[in-house]
């Protein structure tokens, strides 16, 4: 693989590496873009077979990090960690020495949770760096992300039910969950707490997750494998990416897809099979905003969980603009999506050409 000319075809800034012997530490960290403020973006630690299969992961993770972040207004740029490790093989040598790595980087890379890290790790690096965030709201940070993803899910659910059926409510719809895990658990919460009369489908791989989601109001548990050819008017993706493919598109018997996952669609084409089928397709980024969106609310201000829930209300609007730029350019919500956060870096560009320079 040639880094630097991929890195050149998908804008990426800025590629570091570390590696600390004695800490059991081999990582990289990926800033794709930093026009809008500093990279934001979680630390996966992921057991990569080959260095290059972590690069690439790293490369593409940092993009769909800016993506998210100016498409929901946010004044951060997309940047990804990654600890080449089994979660087993952690400690608080490599999480502090993963801590001095994100510091020698100056705040141009904000580290957050991803796959793999847990709140002590956090904590760890934080002993190292200040630029860390999403740690326990008792350390002064705004915590759990996923009760805001839960409610972001929700506000994209009532948009794409405008954009489909004419109204917002939900009531009377089925909703098919793939995955019980903590954003679909606050989703069907939400879902409750709102009124909303729907009737929940749920699959889960895990036995455990299985019983929780049994106990939920009006819900069938169902196997992993029957989601996909279950009738349903929504299908939320809220376990893992890739779902969305050449194999499961021409099975679905939905309506809309919108859920929690990150990286959905297996490829970018696969956002113009959904279209071409007529169903609505909620791009991931946009659904699940809400846990960046809140961990915006404690960079330099103290963290407000009202302000975060405002800011994650506006989902509905963001998702209402983007059903609305896919009907006026006659393209797929994936490329909507896309073409919104790809306008928003170009204007903001241009200011900071004229008026501001780089800053980074
Ligand atoms: P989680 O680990 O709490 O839940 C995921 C659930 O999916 C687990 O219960 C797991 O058993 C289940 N699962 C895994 N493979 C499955 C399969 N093949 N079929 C059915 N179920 C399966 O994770 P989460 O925090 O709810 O996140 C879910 C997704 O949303 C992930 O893709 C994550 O990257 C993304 N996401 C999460 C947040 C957040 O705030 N937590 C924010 C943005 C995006």
């Amino acid at each position: 693989m040639n880094i630097l000319s991929y890195m050149e075809a998908h804008g990426h800034e800025q590629l570091a590496v570390w590696t600390d012997r004695e800490a059991g530490l081999r990582a990289f960290i990926a800033v794709h873009d930093t026009t809008l403020g500093p990279s934001l973006g979680g630390v996966r630690v992921w057991n990569h077979p080959t260095e290059e299969a972590a690069l690439m992961d790293v490369l593409r993770l940092s993009q769909a990090m800016t993506y998210k972040s100016a498409a929901a207004g946010l004044h951060f740029g997309g940047g990804k960690g990654l600890i080449m490790a089994d979660r087993t093989q952690k400690s608080e040598a490599m999480m502090r020495s993963f801590g001095r790595f994100v510091e020698s980087l100056g705040g141009r890379y904000l580290a957050t949770e991803d796959v793999g890290m847990a709140s002590q790790d956090l904590e760890w690096m934080a002993q190292s760096t200040r630029h860390v965030t999403g740690l326990p709201v008792s350390q002064g940070g705004s915590g759990d992300t996923s009760p805001m993803t839960g409610y972001g899910i929700y506000m994209a659910m009532r948009a794409c039910a405008r954009g489909r059926w004419g109204g917002d409510s939900l009531s009377g719809r089925t909703i098919a969950i793939q995955g019980f895990g903590n954003t679909a658990a606050w989703l069907a919460r939400n879902l409750q707490e709102h009124g909303e009369e729907v009737k929940l489908v749920i699959t889960d791989i895990n036995e455990a997750a299985r019983e929780r989601a049994r106990q939920v109001k009006n819900a069938t548990v169902v196997s992993p494998e029957q989601v996909y050819d279950t009738p349903c008017d929504i299908f939320a993706p809220c376990a893992l990416g890739g779902v969305l493919n050449d194999d499961t598109i021409p099975r679905l018997r939905c309506q809309v897809v919108c859920g929690s996952a990150n990286n959905q669609l297996l490829a970018p084409e696969h956002g113009d099979a959904l279209q071409k089928r007529g169903i609505l397709y909620a791009p991931d980024y946009i659904v699940n905003a809400g846990g960046v969106i809140n961990i915006s609310c404690e960079v330099g201000v103290k963290y407000s969980e009202a302000s975060a829930r405002e800011k994650t209300a506006r989902i509905y609007d963001t998702m209402q603009r983007v059903i609305a730029i896919a009907k006026g350019d006659g393209v797929s919500t994936a490329k909507a999506a896309d073409r919104l956060a790809e306008e928003r870096l170009a204007v903001v560009r241009k200011v900071r050409r004229v008026y501001v320079g780089r800053t980074y």
